[in-house]
């Protein structure tokens, strides 16, 4: 049998920050796919200081040669609406929205200032959306969209130094969550990716030798999957490198209910006192949904009622 292309003809991708590192690799996948890609990338340095249309253009090109169709985008991610507007204005529709731009301004913590934490937040938490805001109801309308939030495993366990990062990254988490679940009903889907590749960003941080193998191609591939319309997955979150791919879920112990009555009240040295159970990971379960978390809590008490 002879495996099926995954193809995105007629389709219209927006990646966002795709002028270099990950952005570009998936622009490239995309346009060689079929995809018309809208590149946006602000062209700045890697801590969000300078502005220039050179990155943009130049994988614009890339595309161009390779037989792709591509038009560029030099807006901030907080300028969501105009990125939308771009890919309106040249193909008519949005399917598939990348959101990649990203900024690093690290410290450690209690040297993080107001600049610091604010502009990190507003290209990585604000920027994905507006961006996403802007093209949602476009997305609905077609009853159809595919969405990528960009998140980090320095959100996911945190990292020293990246406080201001490792919050607007797991926010992202958040937000891809909720987005999935508004966008069920119109087949608009919303994944969450934490990359880590070797690119200007980790230049320095990761070893080379990892810097070399965790190439931005490695990534791509996941990506084009969650955007492909046969790709039923969403609200996910997905760690990949270097061409291993995997997904992230909740768990959480059985826990205890401490208390054996309705009229009882818990203190402290109760919680203390069964602290082994409360934390013991041999039993336990993956909510999969806010519901199946309060079902699992309302279980609890019914089981409390009915022991007593
Ligand atoms: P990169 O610096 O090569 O790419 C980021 C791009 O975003 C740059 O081209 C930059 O010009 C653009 N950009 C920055 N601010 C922008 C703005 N306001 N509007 C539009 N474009 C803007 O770095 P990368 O490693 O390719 O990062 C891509 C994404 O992946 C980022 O969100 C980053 O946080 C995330 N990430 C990367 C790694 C990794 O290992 N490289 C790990 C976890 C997460």
């Amino acid at each position: 049998m002879v495996a099926q292309l995954l193809t995105y003809n007629g389709q219209v991708a927006i990646v966002t920050g795709a002028g270099g590192g990950l952005g570009r690799a998936y622009a490239l996948m995309f346009g060689s796919r079929g995809a018309k890609v809208v590149v946006n990338d602000l062209g700045g340095d890697t801590k969000g200081q300078g502005q220039s249309s050179r990155a943009a253009d130049k994988v614009v090109e890339e595309i161009r040669q390779a037989g792709g169709i591509a038009v560029a985008n030099y807006d901030s991610v907080e300028d969501g609406d105009k990125i939308v507007q771009t890919a309106l204005d040249n193909f008519g529709r949005v399917d598939i929205l990348v959101n990649n731009a990203g900024i690093l301004r690290d410290k450690s913590f209690p040297r993080t200032s107001d600049t610091d934490w604010d502009l990190v937040q507003r290209v990585h938490l604000r920027g994905s959306f507006m961006v996403t805001r802007a093209a949602f109801p476009v997305m609905k309308k077609q009853k159809f969209g595919r969405i990528i939030m960009t998140a980090s495993t320095s959100g996911i366990f945190g990292n020293f130094g990246q406080a201001n990062y490792s919050a607007a990254k797991l926010g992202l988490l958040g937000l891809s969550n909720t987005v999935s679940i508004e966008g069920q009903k119109y087949n608009i889907h919303c994944n969450t990716i934490a990359p880590v590749s070797g690119t200007r960003m980790t230049e320095g941080i990761l070893p080379p030798d990892l810097f070399d193998e965790f190439k931005p191609e490695f990534v791509a591939p996941l990506v084009l999957w969650l955007c492909h319309e046969d790709c039923e997955d969403t609200g996910g979150l997905f760690l990949t490198a270097g061409g291993w791919y995997g997904k992230f879920r909740w768990e959480c112990t059985n826990g205890v209910m401490c208390r054996k009555s309705r009229e009882e009240m818990v203190t402290p040295e109760v919680v203390r006192d069964h602290w082994d159970m409360i934390t013991d990971f041999s039993h336990s379960y993956n909510p999969e949904s806010g519901q199946e978390a309060t079902a699992h809590l309302v279980g609890a008490l019914q089981e409390m009622d009915s022991a007593g």
